[in-house]
């Protein structure tokens, strides 16, 4: 498939969000007309209003990257909002996309759709064999529901609708608020502050042996804007780095990267979350396609970025 991008009108649901904010820039570089709508101009999780804008925006293809997203307590402590605002999100959206003739459409879960206990490295095969990880199924249902959405309109009505998986993504414009946020912020901030206040030690959360996957933000925007110009396909692709770490190892490196020396000790009152979730980049590198930003310098720049937005945390 070679799916031209150049001249396009392509809308990123979700444009304020890390992952859609890199998307849009990327998508720039392809000189296709990137289309974007803040919260002001279309509620996503309100039907009507999501009709009237895509009656009107004229579009060839959708990102979607919009969605309620969080870290673990966050999806632990407000099950309801993360299932009915994702499901409401992707529902409109690619009920509306078909009504209006959009042709192609790309929608992006995450890898918690994966069971808990899945084979790891997770193939994509591995979707719906077994019980998910309950601090985070809520979410994990409503973007499965994403995927048989994407799966549905391709079936009864020969739509291009594909889905990306990506993996844990990092980077600038993350959120740092350490209640909602995912781990790699909370832990940047965290030895960040310990570092000025000339702490002895950091606090993170769990055992520090769940092991993670990370990907810049920039690398998955780069690798959706691959599978939107050469993916078609009714399975959805993992979108990952191939590699993982342990929650203390990351810890441990980005201490380094902050240049906080102190010890690091575990609140065990908080959860551990699954054990593992390496997904398999077999399919996606068999593609051709790679990630470019090593975890050490993703950190740095991360880093870099909160130092320069520190105050939006404040
Ligand atoms: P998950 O990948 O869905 O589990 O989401 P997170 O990124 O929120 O958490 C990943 C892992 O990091 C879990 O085992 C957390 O318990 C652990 N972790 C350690 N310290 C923190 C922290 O300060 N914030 C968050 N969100 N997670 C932390």
């Amino acid at each position: 498939m070679n799916y031209q991008l150049d001249g396009k009108r392509v809308w990123v649901a979700g444009h304020r969000g890390m992952v859609g904010g890199a998307t849009a820039r990327r998508l720039a570089s392809e000189g296709c007309e990137v289309i974007t709508a803040g919260r002001d101009v279309v509620d996503l999780t309100r039907q009507s209003e999501v009709e009237a804008f895509l009656k009107d925006a004229r579009l060839d293809a959708i990102v979607m990257a919009a969605a309620k997203v969080g870290g673990i307590l966050a999806n632990d402590t407000k099950p309801a909002e993360f299932l009915y605002e994702n499901l409401m999100i992707e529902a409109n959206i690619v009920a509306a996309a078909h009504e209006n003739d959009v042709d192609r459409f790309l929608f992006l879960g995450s890898s918690c759709i994966y069971p808990k206990f899945a084979p790891q490295p997770i193939p994509e095969d591995a979707l719906l064999t077994g019980p998910l990880e309950a601090t985070n199924e809520w979410y994990a249902i409503a973007k499965i529901a994403g995927i048989k959405l994407a799966q549905a309109y391709r079936k009864q009505y020969g739509r291009d609708y594909i889905s990306a998986m990506p993996t844990n993504l990092y980077g600038p414009g993350d959120n740092f608020d350490l209640q909602s946020s995912h781990v790699m912020p909370a832990i940047i901030r965290k030895a960040h502050q310990a570092k000025l206040n000339g702490d002895k030690t950091i606090t993170v959360w769990g055992t520090g042996t769940p092991r993670r996957e990370f990907l810049h933000a920039e690398d998955c925007a780069d690798a959706l804007v691959f599978l939107l110009k050469s993916y078609s396909g009714y399975e959805h692709v993992n979108v990952g780095s191939g590699e993982d770490v342990t929650i203390l190892e990351l810890t441990q490196l980005v201490c380094e990267v902050v240049g906080f020396e102190g010890e690091i000790v575990h609140d065990l009152s908080k959860p551990d979350g699954t054990p593992r979730k390496l997904m398999s980049a077999d399919r996606l590198r068999g593609m051709g396609w790679a990630p470019r930003i090593g975890l050490r310098e993703g950190i740095a720049q991360t880093y870099d970025w909160f130092l320069a937005n520190q105050e939006r945390w404040q």
